[in-house]
């Protein structure tokens, strides 16, 4: 199974914390539109022998697009690639682009899974990020969303915002969950250098949330998701049973995928590749039959640690029998023995062949992780 990532990156403003690459030139929309659907006719041979299960919209922001042009989108990477019966096929969506019969737009053109910048519930938390839309365009969406049939819906939150308490993040828990999402995405505040938070951060005019603050909001996090039906799927997505995404997934278990788009990234088991992050750049070039990317060949090592660093945070662990055959018997043992003293400490546990964090392990992902990256 393969995947098709497709970045849209226009914004209205620029969020506090976001380094994704965008501009708020808009006025370069329907060149980009065109220009992409070139891109997936010069890439058609990318992800040959394989079947593409998931389509993902990420920016940027997608919901900026007109419909027309997420449905020319789709026709023409279905005309490109081979597809599976039932791809799911997700756009992200910021509240305030939505509008009475959007959703039910989107439905025709194919997408069936929509991801819904929420952030948060409480207007002043909002506004300090940056975000344009306030709580009340989160709930219209959300109602529009699920009249308009949609069962497939995931809410994005943010958390270890300065001065957030976990009573707050209980309350941003509890309203979103007063709609019927199926699925959730609960990330931590990061603060990103050429961010305004970066900056502001630099000049000691924000300061991050303490350690433990974070840990008790993450314990929280689990806590009302497990109590809510929700399945932990990986240290920050929450998904109801049978709505685990399969795009994300992908990435965590290293399926090939193939990006369009300006900033888009590729991999394709040996490589992976990223195109130019301009978009005036891109244009130019795919109009001149180029691909303007810059490319890394993958050595053994490179994609055995990429694999122990994202599985680890998944629910599935490593798997030390994919380990054996696809590496070797020297990263089985190594792995089998490093992971020897997190097991003591209860921080990780040997399921038959996997490894998997426990919940404490989770709190410290990002230790455990760096230790077990192999260096042989
Ligand atoms: S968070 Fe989303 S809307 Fe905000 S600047 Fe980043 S890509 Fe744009």
């Amino acid at each position: 199974m393969a995947g098709v990532y497709i970045h849209i990156p226009f914004c209205k403003s620029f969020c506090s914390y976001c380094d994704f690459y965008s501009t708020t030139d808009n006025s370069l929309q329907e060149i980009l539109v065109q220009t992409i659907l070139r891109e997936a006719s010069l890439r058609a041979s990318y992800l040959e022998g394989e079947i593409v299960d998931t389509v993902y919209f990420g920016g940027g922001t997608p919901s900026l697009l007109g419909v027309p042009a997420v449905a020319e989108i789709i026709r023409t990477v279905r005309e490109k690639f081979s597809f599976a019966d039932d791809p799911e096929i997700t756009l992200e969506v910021n509240p305030d682009d939505v509008f009475e019969g959007f959703f039910r737009e989107l439905r025709q053109a194919g997408v069936n899974r929509i991801s819904l910048g929420v952030q948060s519930w409480d207007n002043k938390r909002l506004r300090y990020l940056g975000r344009r839309h306030d709580a009340a365009q989160s709930a219209v969406a959300l109602e529009m969303v699920f009249r308009e049939g949609f069962d497939n819906v995931s809410a994005d939150l943010i958390y270890g915002i300065p001065g957030m308490t976990t009573a707050d993040l209980k309350e941003d828990l509890e309203k979103t969950f007063a709609f019927p999402v199926t699925h959730l995405s609960a990330y931590h505040l990061t603060v990103e250098e050429g961010t305004k938070f970066g900056r502001m951060k630099k000049e000691g005019r924000l300061k991050e949330t303490d350690e433990e603050t974070s840990a008790s909001m993450f314990a929280l996090l689990g806590n009302i998701c497990r109590e809510k039906g929700f399945i932990h799927y990986e240290i920050s997505n929450f998904a109801k049973e049978g709505y685990i995404s399969r795009h994300n997934s992908s990435y965590w278990k290293q399926v090939p995928y193939i990006g369009l788009g300006p900033s888009a990234h590729s991999f394709d088991r040996r490589s992976r590749q990223w195109n130019v992050s301009d978009v005036r750049k891109y244009i130019k070039a795919v109009a001149a039959g180029e691909i303007p990317c810059e490319r890394e060949e993958l050595d053994r090592l490179t994609v055995f640690n990429e694999y122990v660093m994202t599985s680890l945070r998944t629910m599935w662990g490593i798997d030390l029998l994919h380990v054996e055959e696809f590496y070797d018997k020297e990263l089985h043992d190594y792995l089998v023995n490093l992971s020897g003293k997190y097991i003591r400490y209860g921080l990780m546990k040997r399921e038959k062949n996997t490894l998997v964090l426990t919940d404490q392990g989770r709190m410290i992902s990002d230790n455990i992780i760096a230790e077990l990256l192999a260096d042989l």
